[in-house]
């Protein structure tokens, strides 16, 4: 069965065709610039068009969507009632659902009849216990707004956890493991007997560690404190926490951890002070993380940083399992989310 694996961005598509259950991949690519001024692409169908003139016989389509809420904690089929849902949460993540929605209507109509499976970001730290998912503000907030931790990069995480567990030759059921995420964006989960039981991602991707351009947890007293002083409004101290800080706002740089490390070695002071500040957030974690696991059997690496730079992961796991009778094994594990895309989509299609 040839699975299309569709990841619909808010100006590119990018997507991957898979054999399953062979997992061979068949074809990949991007359609990028998509609605883009001067670009020939003016939206995601005639994208999506592109795409389908590049890859035959698609016997069903998986596609990722960000944000499913409470409402859903696996994959599922995509029916009517379905997109209505995934429509409704667009208020929540309306960065990110409106183009993941577009990319399953031009689907719907340029491959009537084939079935499609949506695979949510959020689905699988949908097992935290409320402890970890309520946040220290007035319940109605969470009963009336659904404010609460929702976590991301959820595909991820749940592709390496069990891929450690294939590696380490042992039932997921009988793991503890910390994943790291570390890319552009970064979160880390804890991940008990292969479920989630907390992540450093929060109501938006915008908590937790130090990412490219994301500034992750602060004084949340500093929001206000930032617009009035900058004189800014809300829009713009958004932007500021999402685009203008963590590795790049810190270096005064670049959001590159690559280029961070060539400026670090030439001894440039910000530089080192950005990949200082983003190492030592990432122990705190994993410390935090060994503790409510009450202990951890391997932490693993995954994204762009997380697969290729050794000196920061060295960096990173430099002294923190002293404490420990037994340290965790350390892995590297190249991520692929949408590998794990077409083996939910194939496991739904197929029954
Ligand atoms: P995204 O979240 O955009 O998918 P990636 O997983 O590609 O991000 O990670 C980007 C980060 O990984 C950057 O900080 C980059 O410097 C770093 N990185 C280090 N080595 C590589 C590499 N070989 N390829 C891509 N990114 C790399």
């Amino acid at each position: 069965m040839n699975i299309l694996v569709i990841n619909s961005g808010s100006s590119s598509i990018k997507y991957k065709l898979f054999n399953m259950p062979k997992r061979a991949l068949l074809n990949k690519g991007a359609i990028e610039h998509i609605g883009e001024k001067g670009s020939k692409i003016k939206n995601h169908r005639m994208g999506l068009k592109q795409v389908l003139s590049k890859v035959r016989s698609v016997d069903a389509v998986g596609h990722r969507v960000v944000h499913g809420e409470e409402k859903f904690t696996k994959p599922v089929l995509i029916k009517d009632s379905v997109i209505k849902e995934i429509r409704k949460s667009c208020a929540i993540a309306p960065l990110h659902n409106p183009a993941n929605l577009a990319g399953i209507m031009a689907c719907k109509e340029l491959l009537p009849g084939v079935k499609q499976v949506a695979v949510f970001d959020t689905a699988f730290h949908q097992s935290m216990p409320d402890r970890a998912y309520i946040y220290g503000l007035p319940y109605e907030l969470y009963l009336k707004f659904g404010i609460r931790k929702y976590g991301f990069h959820g595909t991820s995480h749940e592709y390496v956890a069990h891929e450690a567990a294939r590696m380490l030759g042992k039932p997921i059921k009988k793991l503890k493991l910390i994943t790291c995420h570390l890319g552009n964006g970064c979160s880390i989960a804890a991940v008990d007997r292969g479920k989630s039981i907390d992540t450093s991602m929060g109501f938006t991707p915008l908590e937790g560690l130090v990412m490219g351009t994301r500034c992750g947890d602060i004084d949340p007293a500093l929001v206000g404190y930032i617009m009035n002083k900058k004189k800014i409004g809300l829009k713009e101290a958004d932007y500021l926490l999402n685009h203008e800080s963590g590795l790049k706002g810190i270096s005064g740089i670049s959001n590159d951890m690559r280029v961070l490390e060539a400026k670090s070695r030439q001894g440039d002071k910000r530089a080192m002070l950005a990949t200082d500040i983003f190492i030592y957030r990432i122990k705190k974690y994993i410390g935090a993380y060994i503790s409510v696991l009450s202990g951890c059997d391997a932490l693993i690496f995954t994204a762009g940083i997380g697969e290729n730079q050794r000196g920061i992961r060295l960096k990173i796991t430099k002294g923190i399992f002293s404490h420990l009778r037994k340290a965790p094994k350390v892995l590297v594990i190249p991520t692929d989310e949408e590998l794990m895309i077409a083996i939910k989509a194939y496991q739904l299609v197929k029954n």
